[in-house]
């Protein structure tokens, strides 16, 4: 079993330390991640620049591939050259900081990196931990490895990634695993607009994420409730209910 692990918040994140260390046991691991943190990188792929690559070490020891690109820069680079006579078996990315429930999941570099797995025909899991202080990182790292496990016992079907989001709780205060749907939600945009010291204007962006979705099945809520929430998605963004309604601008020439 080869094993590809990514990350949006960069190879030396401490979030992919330990999804290394959660799965390590499960075969050979390959890590391919940005050199810096590519958060909200969203499926930004890199055309108009080169992309660098760079051996890193952790512990006096080779890690992975520091890539000077995005999530999904380095899941084709990895499968298309860096692994390709030797393609992974499974892309694992995460364990992104912060939560990637409801609308997020569109501006998100953890989801894109299993989204561009799947793409490409293998299998793809996000991994989010629901927080960015005091992370449970050992919590994080058990559900990991559990639901690793039972995804190489039993393989995922093609075309569909899983999302899941854990609560930041100790493991014994987890209330389940939830298999959930993505939330209705935007985001609430704040800019905070300050003067730089040369006295020009720049805006910073922050947000909070507001829920239009009252479902008990839904991402957030199950988070929310202490459940780790996995979410399966699928790349066809076709609105089948609409397709009647659109209908009459349809032309034959
Ligand atoms: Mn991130």
């Amino acid at each position: 079993m080869r094993i590809l692990i990514c990350n949006d918040d960069g190879i030396h994140a401490p979030g992919i330390a330990a999804l290394h260390g959660a799965v390590k046991q499960f075969g050979e691991l390959h890590v391919i991640a940005p050199d810096a943190e590519r958060s909200a990188a969203g499926h930004a792929i890199t055309l108009a620049d080169p992309i660098k690559s760079m051996p890193i070490e952790k512990n006096g020891e080779f890690f992975g591939y520091g890539i000077g690109g995005t999530p999904a820069d380095c899941i084709k680079l990895a499968v298309c050259a860096v692994m390709k006579d030797t393609p992974p078996d499974l892309v694992l990315s995460g364990i992104n900081l912060g939560s990637n429930t409801g609308i997020s999941v569109i501006y998100s570099g953890t989801v894109s990196a299993a989204t561009e797995a799947v793409i490409l025909g293998i299998p793809g899991v996000a991994f989010s931990l629901c927080t960015y202080t005091n992370p449970e990182w050992e919590m994080a790292g058990r559900i990991v490895k559990e639901l690793t496990q039972k995804l190489i016992e039993n393989p995922m079907p093609p075309n569909v990634l899983l999302n899941i989001n854990m609560p930041n709780l100790p493991y014994e205060q987890l209330k389940g695993i939830k298999v959930t749907r993505m939330g209705r939600s935007r985001f609430i945009e704040k800019f905070h607009k300050r003067l730089d010291p040369q006295g020009r204007t720049y805006y910073w962006l922050d947000g909070a994420l507001e829920v239009q979705d009252d479902g008990a099945d839904v991402d957030i809520h199950a988070v929310r409730d202490g459940y780790v929430s996995i979410t399966p998605i699928h790349l066809d963004l076709t609105s089948y209910g609409h397709l009647k309604t659109f209908q009459s601008l349809e032309k034959t020439f």
